[in-house]
């Protein structure tokens, strides 16, 4: 994609270098790689499988329906030896240097120790369990990556209003992805969109608006990239609801990940938002309700 900051954060997580891609015509804007290859890939689309989309899920199938098949030789790394009461890494059909050294000696003698080798098998990466249930962080972190990708963070203002309220968008062919976006949201419709060209797939749409949309943009906005954050600071920026419907978790001035406390405001910001008003000043930080 195009946000570097993204990409290099993906990096991050993998260990892996950020690639630079050239453009595919003039005028358009670099895009970034990061190409995860191996056991690694294979993990990862283990791990995330159950997240992904039908479509997804069939090409990881594809992906891996031939991977591993008769491979004698594995990487145990970050692995413990197999024999019970031994915590020396693996390095040889899944025993330490030691134990397989014990093992192999008795195989050429002929006589026997009491345990057995372990040697890793496709199975055993292709069903690893996952580290930890499914959370509601895991939800809105699943959320926040989607709408990286996919989402839009917009305003909309009515014909004649000085005010606006923000929108969150996402916009894809995968219908069974935008409705799981939907019930986070708490998107009442899922949209078909039929395309311009008739050529293109039918995309389907989930949208939020106002005091839910405002709410989510805080809790997702410490998650994003930089241009995502902007697009938040944007939409959020003459917001003015009526009333708070549901406080957000973070203050909601620019840049400022403090809790909540009031009016939007984190204690600091609050304080300066009521010192200013009370003087008569026109106020620094902007609330999320100013009456
Ligand atoms: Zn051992
Ligand atoms: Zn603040």
């Amino acid at each position: 994609m195009t946000d570097r900051d993204v990409v290099e954060r993906l990096g991050g997580y993998f260990g892996r270098a950020v690639i630079s891609l050239e453009p595919r015509q003039d005028g358009y804007k670099p895009a970034f790689a990061v190409c995860v290859k191996g056991i690694d890939a294979v993990r990862l689309m283990v791990s995330a499988r159950s997240a992904l989309s039908s479509a997804r899920r069939s090409q990881i199938d594809a992906a891996l329906r031939d991977w591993g098949v008769g491979r004698t030789s594995w990487s145990y790394v970050g692995m413990t030896c197999a024999v019970d009461d031994c915590a020396v890494p693996a390095a040889t059909k899944g025993l330490c240097d030691s134990h397989f050294n014990r093992w192999y000696k008795a195989l050429r003698r002929g006589t026997s120790v009491p345990f057995e080798p372990r040697p890793m098998t496709r199975d055993d990466v292709l069903t690893e369990p996952a580290s930890h249930a499914r959370t509601t962080e895991c939800e809105v972190a699943w959320l926040a990556g989607l709408l990286e990708g996919e989402g839009t963070f917009s305003r909309n203002r009515l014909a004649g209003a000085t005010t606006s309220y923000p929108v969150i968008s996402v916009n894809m062919c995968s219908r069974d992805v935008v409705e799981h976006a939907a019930a986070l949201l708490g998107s009442i419709n899922v949209h078909p969109r039929t395309p311009r060209d008739p050529s293109w797939s039918v995309t389907y749409v989930a949208a939020i608006s106002g005091a839910g949309a405002a709410e989510w943009m805080q809790r997702l906005r410490p998650l994003m990239g930089e241009r995502r954050r902007k697009a938040i600071d944007v939409a959020l920026d003459d917001y003015y609801p009526v009333r708070l419907l549901v406080a957000p978790e973070h203050c909601v001035v620019p840049g400022c990940e403090e809790p909540h406390r009031g009016r939007g405001l984190c204690h600091k910001h609050y304080m300066s938002w009521s010192r200013d008003r009370a003087k008569g000043r026109v106020p620094r930080v902007k609330p999320l309700r100013s009456n």
